[in-house]
């Protein structure tokens, strides 16, 4: 067959009268277990998928931790995963945050890193969290495994928001997990049964055809993203440039302040001022409407999407100098 089957049934006919490896939609699926094969493989581990990025740091969360215990989480990371845990400590769950790029705090019990981090573009110092006793999560949502396969170097997780990259279309919200040992991939599947924290077929099947093309994808996001960055630093309408010098994801801080900042994200035609990252068409939004305090007024997230560079560039560049 050329192109993988979607096998969208919830059930499956007994074996001899048991139930075989697939049963129950619920629990697994074959084109999910195809898909999850492909990640698994780019990553180096065992991949599972989830009902979304978000869907995925929960079952880590269910699946691992006990009332009590505590995550060291990368500060500046996604702000919905620290807006996750907060409403997570109701069920006992603590969390402190710490600088990525240095040695994680004592005391804890899972080291939750994000490479770059979302939208402060800090990458992990890896070889530190790896040393620390406690188990270490990458979330390599804006890196992808083309530029990082973090269970290679001393991570025992690696998450995946696929509503990003993976897919890459701005079409499919989906997550997944990596882990490195077989037990903890188990532990996590009984956990995703339970819980019914489970993607559908149909966007397993889109994550699949996303991979075929992922590296060319990242590929071509990078070029435009290296470009793109290089000309904004230096433009007199911008103050602050952050780019990690990979990956489509990128933020700045416009001069003149919040005002300034809105006039260039609504500014644009090309590229969508919405929310989200990684897909095909580039998309740009100040952050401080959903993050708050904790990013600059006058910042703006740019997802470089896969465009001809200078359309791209002739856009931002009208905008930036309204
Ligand atoms: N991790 C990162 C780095 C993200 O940017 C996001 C969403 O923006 C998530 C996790 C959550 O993923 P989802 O929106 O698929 O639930």
């Amino acid at each position: 067959m050329t192109v993988p089957p979607l096998d969208r049934s919830t059930i499956w006919p007994y074996e001899d009268g048991e139930p075989g490896e697939y049963h129950y939609g619920r629990y697994r699926n074959p084109t999910q277990s195809a898909a999850e094969r492909a990640l698994g493989e780019l990553e180096g581990g065992e991949a599972l998928l989830f009902a979304s990025g978000a869907g995925a740091c929960t079952a880590v969360v269910l699946a691992f931790l006990q009332p009590g215990t505590t995550i060291a989480l990368a500060e500046g990371a996604y702000y919905g995963t620290s807006v996750l845990f907060r409403e997570l400590e109701t069920w006992g769950l603590r969390f402190v945050e710490f600088d990525q790029t240095g040695e994680p705090p004592d005391g804890v019990d899972l080291i939750w890193l994000e490479a770059p981090s979302n939208p402060f573009l800090t990458m992990p110092d890896l070889a530190a969290a790896a040393r620390h006793p406690a188990p270490v999560l990458v979330d390599a949502t804006a890196a992808t495994p083309v530029y990082l396969r973090a269970l290679e170097q001393g991570a025992d997780y690696v998450l995946h928001s696929a509503t990003k990259f993976l897919t890459g279309h701005h079409d499919v919200v989906l997550g997944a997990v990596v882990c490195r040992d077989p037990g903890d991939a188990q532990r996590l599947g009984d956990l995703r049964g339970r819980t019914g924290i489970i993607g559908s077929p149909e966007n397993a099947w889109l994550l699949q055809r996303g991979l075929a093309t992922l590296e060319v994808r990242m590929r071509r996001h990078t070029e435009n993203a290296v470009a793109i960055a290089k000309r904004l630093t230096g433009h007199d309408a911008v103050e602050h440039v952050r780019y990690p010098g990979f990956g489509g994801l990128l933020s700045f801080d416009v001069a003149g302040g919040a005002d300034a900042a809105r006039k260039v994200e609504t500014g644009t035609l090309r590229i969508l001022n919405a929310t989200s990252l990684g897909g095909a068409r580039s998309t740009l939004e100040t952050r401080r409407r959903w993050e708050g305090e904790r990013v600059p007024d006058n910042l703006v997230r740019l997802s470089v999407g896969l465009e001809p560079l200078e359309e791209l560039w002739d856009d931002l560049n009208r905008a930036l100098s309204r």
